[in-house]
C-alpha cells in the first residue's frame, strides 16, 4: 500500500509535478504510507535531481520516445496497471488539462472515486479534498472513504516542500508491451516563451473594457515584462477579440497565479470562478463600483490604456514618469 504521485512532464518535469509530489508526501506521512511516483515520458534523466527531498521512495519510469507526448490510451494503461500492482491507497495527479483527462480516464478504468481540481488535500483516516464549488462561492471538503482514492490538485496552490536531499530510487519499466491504439502524428507547441495560462505564476487579463483587439499589444507588453500569460474574459472571447483558449472563468480556464492583473474586467461571478484563488489581484477599471474591486488587493480606478503602459514602464525599470 502506498500513495502514488503522477509526475507530469512536457519535455521536462513541470512545477505542478513537484507540487503534486509535495502534497502526496504530506498525505503519505499523515497516513503512515510510503510515497511512490510515476514518470511517463521520453527520459527522466538528470531531472531526477529535482525530486530530491520530496519523500518519494521509488519513481517508476516508463521511458520511450513514443511516450514523450501524452496519448490517452498509453498513459491510462500505464497508470491504471501500476495503481493495481502497487495496491495504491491514494493516487494524486495535477489538475492541468492533461492531468484532469488522465485522472478521469484512470478513475473510470479502475471504477474509483476522483475529486478533480482540489486546492488542498490531506489525510484524516481517508483522503480529504477541498475544492471550490458553485463558481467558487463555496469551498467544500470531501472525504473519499474507498481505496484507491484519486484527486487532482490545482497548479500553483501547493508549496513545494523539501525535507533533506534524499533521492528516490528509479525503477525503470519495460515499455515494449505498452500498446497504444492511437499514434500521435504531430504536436503543435505554443510559441517559445509562451506561458501556459493554467500554470502561470502571473496572468494579465483583458475584458470588454480594452475596447477592441488592437489593445492586446498594450497588455502583451505588460505580460512580456512580467513573464505573464495573457488571459481574457468571456466578453472579449465572445467578441472574437482573442481565441477561446485564453478565457478565464467558469467556462474557461481556472488560474491560481501569484499575481492576477484584471484590465477592463467588471468581475462577474463567472469570471471570478476562474481567478478567485489568485494570491494577489490587481484591478484596473474606470468604474469605481465594478465588482472586481470587492475582491482585489489593489484597485486602480482609471483608463487601462493610460495605466497599463505606465505599469509596464515601471516594471521594466523605467519608473518615474
Ligand atoms: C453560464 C455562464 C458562464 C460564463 N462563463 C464565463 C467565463 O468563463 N469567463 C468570463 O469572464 N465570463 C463568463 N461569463 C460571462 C460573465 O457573466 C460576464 O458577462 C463577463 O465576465 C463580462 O466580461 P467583462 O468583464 O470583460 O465585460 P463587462 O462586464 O462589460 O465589463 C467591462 C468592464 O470594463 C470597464 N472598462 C471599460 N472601459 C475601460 C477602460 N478604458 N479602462 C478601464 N476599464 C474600462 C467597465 O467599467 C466594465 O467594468 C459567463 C456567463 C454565464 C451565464
Amino acid at each position: 500500500m502506498s500513495v502514488l504521485a503522477i509526475l507530469e512532464q512536457r519535455g521536462s518535469l513541470k512545477p505542478c509535478a513537484l507540487e503534486t509530489a509535495s502534497a502526496a508526501n504530506r498525505i503519505a506521512s499523515e497516513a503512515g504510507l510510503e510515497l511512490d511516483a510515476v514518470y511517463i515520458g521520453e527520459s527522466l534523466g538528470e531531472q531526477a535531481a529535482e525530486l530530491a527531498g520530496l519523500g518519494i521512495k521509488r519513481v517508476f519510469c516508463f521511458e520511450d520516445t513514443a511516450l514523450a507526448c501524452y496519448t490517452n490510451d498509453a498513459y491510462v494503461s500505464i497508470v491504471a496497471d501500476l495503481v493495481r500492482e502497487l495496491g495504491a491507497t491514494v493516487v494524486l495527479g495535477s489538475a492541468t488539462a492533461l492531468g484532469k483527462e488522465l485522472c478521469a480516464s484512470v478513475a473510470a478504468r479502475l471504477d474509483v472515486e476522483l475529486i478533480q481540481d482540489c486546492i488542498e488535500v490531506w489525510w484524516d483516516g481517508a483522503l480529504m479534498a477541498r475544492k471550490p464549488i458553485f463558481a467558487g462561492k463555496v469551498l467544500t471538503d470531501i472525504r473519499v472513504a474507498n481505496a484507491p482514492a484519486m484527486a487532482s490538485l490545482r497548479p500553483n496552490v501547493t508549496p513545494i516542500v523539501r525535507d533533506g536531499t534524499a533521492l528516490p530510487t528509479l525503477v525503470k519499466r519495460d515499455v515494449s508491451a505498452t500498446r497504444a491504439r492511437t499514434v500521435l502524428k504531430e504536436a503543435v507547441m505554443a510559441a517559445p516563451g509562451t506561458v501556459e495560462l493554467t500554470e502561470a505564476k502571473r496572468v494579465v487579463s483583458g475584458g470588454r473594457g480594452i475596447g477592441g483587439p488592437e489593445a492586446w499589444p498594450v497588455l502583451q507588453a505588460l505580460c512580456d515584462v512580467l513573464g505573464a500569460a495573457l488571459g481574457a474574459s468571456r466578453a472579449a472571447v465572445d467578441a472574437k477579440w482573442i481565441a477561446s483558449n485564453h478565457q478565464v472563468g467558469q467556462t474557461g480556464k481556472v488560474v491560481s497565479p501569484d499575481l492576477y492583473v484584471a484590465c477592463g474586467i467588471s468581475g462577474a461571478i463567472q469570471h471570478q470562478a476562474g481567478m478567485r484563488t489568485s494570491r494577489i489581484v490587481v484591478a484596473i477599471n474606470k468604474d469605481p463600483n465594478a465588482p472586481i474591486f470587492k475582491i482585489c488587493d489593489y484597485g486602480i480606478v482609471a483608463d487601462l490604456l493610460e495605466v497599463v503602459p505606465l505599469f509596464t514602464k515601471a516594471v521594466s525599470g523605467g519608473a518615474g514618469s
